[in-house]
């Protein structure tokens, strides 16, 4: 599923090549993703110049003057830049036609994503007014991870995927930044200490940080016919390692589920 950091690498793979250009049009040729694409749209999008290229937790906001169009790219969606001369294949659901033969084509086998449009305030609508703070902006910090965790009774690991809370910190991440805290998953929310908090904050910036720049190295297979961008090896040190050896201490990581997701971690190194 792609992450915050590979929407954001999306992002900056498809930027330089869009950004201010005309849309000539927009071609759906599967309209029913997760939520209906607006049969307006095409008529919407149609003349108008892209003015910016942002990203809002897990969602690409297309900025025009009129308005903003989202993409969520769900559990397989990708995008990329292809030349309008190029072969459609099969989960290719829609493209952005751009002046100079410029399309962002949608690419996702299984349908989970969405393109919908805010004529609004983008930030009012109803997928984006609940979020959290963006993880690596100075909104997301200790006091506020610390205040926010007071009396709550779940785990810390649910905690901090609550997009509520704060955005993209996706199963991976949490397994890694936890155990980068030396903090079990486990523990609940309330029972976090300052010096804690602290921790964790950082960590949760550096492994998403992390991750965003090793995406950096893909970015070329964001234009082309036959990539397959926005996913990218990383180095983990726990996630998907269960029944392995702890990286410090050597005892055998262990794996339990947690709300459904995988979590592993270490019975000696994490308290
Ligand atoms: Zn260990």
């Amino acid at each position: 599923m792609p992450e915050l950091p590979e929407v954001e690498t999306s992002r900056r793979g498809i930027e330089p090549h869009i950004l201010g250009r005309k849309v000539k049009g927009l071609v759906v040729r599967y309209w029913q993703l997760r939520w209906p694409i607006p049969r307006d749209l095409p008529a919407l999008l149609a003349g108008h110049k892209l003015q910016a290229v942002e990203r809002r937790g897990k969602y690409l906001l297309f900025r025009f003057s009129h308005g903003c169009a989202l993409i969520h790219l769900g559990m397989s969606g990708s995008v990329r830049i292809v030349n309008v001369s190029e072969p459609v294949a099969k989960h290719d659901h829609f493209d952005i036609c751009f002046d100079a033969g410029k399309v962002l084509r949608y690419t996702d086998p299984r349908r989970f994503g969405s393109l919908l449009w805010a004529a609004g305030d983008v930030g009012e609508h109803k997928l984006i007014r609940h979020l959290g703070p963006e993880p690596l902006s100075d909104d997301f910090n200790w006091q506020y991870l610390y205040e926010r965790s007071r009396k709550r009774k779940q785990s810390l690991k649910t905690f901090i995927m609550d997009s509520k809370l704060v955005v993209g910190v996706g199963n991976i991440y949490a397994n890694e930044a936890l155990f980068a805290s030396s903090i079990k998953p486990i523990r609940f929310a309330g029972k976090l200490t300052k010096a804690q908090a602290k921790c964790l904050v950082e960590n949760i910036k550096r492994v998403l940080a992390q991750a965003i720049e090793q995406g950096g190295t893909t970015l070329k297979d964001f234009v082309g016919g036959d990539g397959k961008p926005g996913y990218f090896a990383q180095e983990l040190l726990v996630y998907g390692r269960g029944g392995q050896p702890c990286v410090r201490c050597d005892k055998l990581l262990k794996e339990i589920r947690i709300g459904q997701r995988t979590t592993v971690y270490c019975t000696r190194c994490q308290k």
